[in-house]
């Protein structure tokens, strides 16, 4: 067999490039592509398997198999050695196909006469694209020069790709044109329908193959230089830490690192241009992502991904500004994004879709403050969307219509039509009390956490802000706000609540909401870690600055706090002295305090409702944090997609521990709300209010579905049937439900 060269291969990417430009149909470009390649590679058969959809492969031309097989051939992913190949993103090359672990007989390919058989993945930056194969009757391994030869043809076709070359062909027509359903996880509920707009635009490679590879060869090494320069540079930031700086380092190792640099100048000698080049190495990059368990490894190719986007950037010009206009109906796209990015977006967005994201990320506390519908882990989404496609976000369901067919966006359109009407009947409520049939009136209080959250009050009928978030003023900054920039926002807040009062919740930082300016602390489950009040004790400059920059917003008018993740009384207590104190310090000061103060805690721990009666006698009032408590009583996750919806909040042991809550509150006259998402939940809540939970504290969105609720029935009757549940050990969502049905179709 002749050996391959670079030469060689230079050649044949420019017949490809050359044939490709030939203007003809998608298929007729394919068949003239596995013809070249396998006269090129001097084997019998070459043959383009494409993605039919994410699990299925379809043979889509082939030169030497059966033509009849064409369009008809398809493997699963994972099956067959195409299936392997596809799924692995790895080639694989044996002189013995048929005896190949894994081998799929595929009769109508008349495959059987060709031993000899060489895949490459036909991949776009870690995104699967199909398989190139080439297969001859002379049982042989292919040499390593072949190997990487095809590799780069695959490379060429996966970009011509990307800018439609077989956009006419319907098999390759389904790349960015076909619907597709994206099944994530709920980040925000509500459901939207815009237009894609992605955080950072795909860079877009037009000259996959080069004119004059010495010429790519310069290029490359002046944008590593460019790149190395601008890493050093970011090292050079005398405010590191020495953690940051340990990262940064291993970052500045990659980008020093001659291996890379040599792979893709081999690449580029092989006839690839410098981008493409780079892509080539990101895409193998990726491929090992998804391969290599250990978390640090992974954060490692993460880094040399960041660091190929860099060299991108450079090579192409293209920035984040690419000049594409966002729609007037953007939903924003990407892998994840911070909080202080979604902030500057603002509520324009109609909805957030992100590929990475968790529940509790400070990216979900924004989406959630904003009140727009969020999907996280919506796998692929970002290498399948494209600026400006149509997309319907079902943050109810966690799912994702990208290009939905027209039925599909009807039917949301419906129900997003319906939740309008539904919002314009609770808007008549607004100003009536939630008065049960019974007489008993519910407070309704709303939760806040932004400036921009405070209009709500007004629209959706709530009495007060029941609890305030104070994590996100710190979140969003990359440095510790002063007390007076806190001491005005907090004083723009009072204001905007018109004197229907604000309870603020001082910091709950720790878990899931790290500040980017604090050192962090590697803890093994930081959810029960140093957290929330924990911090504020044990760190007390913060908490202290906090308190102060409260009391002097107040202005002398009425204050409303509470302390969270209290576990037990003495926590309380050490920080109300803390309040004291600074109270004390305030007014030494000259500043004027509040009139009067009521100091509560946030019952987010199982072991604060056993806490001794002398807690319960001195705290003004306790707030149930069910999202906390429940994780606790339940021990499951509430971030964990596999157990978060594990445990039932109507189940019966849950039931009886607010029983016992509302108890002892009741026992010392302590007045006690909920503030966690089940307080906004219908069912959920009018049951909190049966139970004797006289104040709830949910988004505004809920206020008017709850409210309406409430009026409609008699708290003393659902109180008869929660009980009877509770007493039976049985679950209480059927027989509430059941019994609602009767109330309601009276
Ligand atoms: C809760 O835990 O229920 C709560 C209101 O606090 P957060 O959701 O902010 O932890
Ligand atoms: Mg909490």
């Amino acid at each position: 067999m002749p050996k391959r060269n670079d030469s060689d291969s230079r050649k044949l990417l420019r017949r490809l490039r050359d044939s490709l430009a030939l203007p003809g149909q998608g298929q007729d470009r394919l068949d003239r592509i596995t013809n070249l390649i396998a006269d090129s590679m001097h084997s019998e058969v070459c043959s383009i398997y494409l993605f039919r959809d994410p699990e299925t492969l379809e043979l889509c031309s082939t030169e030497g198999l059966k033509a009849e097989a064409v369009h008809q051939t398809r493997l699963k992913l994972g099956e067959g050695l195409v299936g392997q190949v596809a799924r692995k993103g790895e080639p694989m090359n044996t002189a013995n196909a048929p005896a190949a672990k894994g081998f799929r007989y595929m009769p109508e390919t008349g495959e059987e006469a060709y031993p000899a058989f060489l895949g490459v993945p036909i991949q776009r930056i870690g995104e699967r694209l199909g398989v190139l194969v080439v297969q001859s009757k002379v049982a042989r391994v292919y040499a390593e020069d072949e190997v990487d030869a095809l590799e780069v043809v695959a490379m060429v076709l996966a970009e011509m790709a990307e800018l439609g070359a077989f956009n006419s062909d319907e098999a390759m027509a389904g790349k960015h044109t076909h619907p597709l359903m994206v099944r994530g996880s709920t980040g925000q509920e509500g459901v939207a329908e815009g237009h894609v707009w992605l955080h950072e635009p795909r860079v877009v490679v037009t000259n996959p193959v080069a004119e004059d590879p010495l010429t790519e060869i310069e290029r490359i090494r002046a944008a590593v230089d460019r790149l190395r320069v601008s890493v050093d540079d970011l090292l050079s930031v005398a405010t590191l830490d020495k953690e940051q700086r340990q990262v940064l380092e291993a970052y500045r190792m990659f980008a020093h690192s001659r291996g890379w640099l040599r792979r893709m100048e081999e690449d580029i000698a092989r006839g690839l241009s410098a981008e493409a080049a780079v892509q080539k190495e990101q895409s193998a990059t990726r491929a090992r992502m998804e391969q290599v368990p250990d978390a640090y490894l992974r954060d490692r190719l993460h880094d040399l991904d960041d660091l190929a986007n860099r060299l991108l950037r450079i090579l192409t010009g293209q920035g984040t500004d690419t000049g594409a206009e966002m729609p007037a109906d953007p939903v924003l796209v990407a892998r994840n994004i911070g909080p202080a990015e979604l902030l500057d977006y603002g509520r324009k967005l109609k909805g957030i879709v992100l590929e990475e994201g968790s529940v509790g990320s400070h990216a979900a506390i924004v989406a959630r403050a904003l009140a727009i519908p969020l999907v996280i882990h919506a796998d692929r989404i970002l290498s399948e969307a494209l600026n400006g496609n149509a997309i319907v976000v079902d943050g109810d369901q966690g799912i994702v219509h990208l290009r939905p067919e027209e039925t599909i966006a009807r039917s949301f359109r419906d129900k997003m039509a319906m939740q309008a009407q539904a919002q314009e009947r609770y808007a008549s409520l607004r100003s009536l009390p939630a008065e049960s049939r019974c007489g008993t009136i519910t407070a309704l209080h709303m939760n806040a956490g932004l400036m921009a959250d405070l209009p709500s009050l007004e629209h959706s009928g709530a009495e007060r802000v029941g609890l305030f978030r104070t994590e996100l003023q710190f979140l969003i900054r990359n440095q510790m706000p002063r007390r007076e920039e806190l001491a005005a926002i907090y004083a723009r807040v009072l204001d905007a609540a018109k004197g229907r009062g604000v309870t603020f919740r001082t910091l709950d930082i720790g878990s899931d909401k790290v500040l980017p300016y604090m050192k962090p602390h590697d803890e093994p489950n930081p959810a029960m870690g140093w957290r929330a009040i924990r911090v504020g004790l044990d760190k007390p400059g913060i908490l202290r600055m906090q308190l102060q920059a409260l009391i002097r917003a107040h202005r002398g008018e009425p204050m409303s706090l509470m302390f969270p993740f209290i576990a037990e009384g003495s926590e309380f207590y050490d920080a109300r002295a803390m309040l004291d104190a600074q109270l004390e310090r305030e007014r030494m000061l000259g500043h004027v305090i509040p009139r009067t103060i009521r100091i509560g805690a946030m019952l987010e721990t199982p072991a604060l409702a056993f806490a001794p009666d002398r807690f319960f006698r001195e705290v003004d009032f306790i707030s149930i944090g069910g999202n906390d408590l429940k994780q606790f009583f339940f021990a499951a996750d509430r971030e964990n997609e596999l157990v978060r919806r594990r445990y039932d909040t109507l189940s019966p042991s849950f039931l009886e521990f607010i029983c016992r809550i509302v108890a002892r509150c009741q026992e010392f006259n302590t007045d006690l709300s909920f503030c966690g998402e089940d307080a906004g939940r219908p069912i959920e809540a009018m049951c909190f209010a049966a139970l004797g939970i006289r104040t709830l504290s949910m988004r505004p969105a809920s206020i008017g579905p709850v409210k309406t609720l409430l009026r409609r029935i008699d708290l003393t009757q659902l109180q008869g049937v929660i009980k009877t549940a509770i007493m039976d050990g049985e679950n209480a969502r059927q027989p509430v439900t059941d019994w609602l049905a009767m109330q309601t179709s009276d």
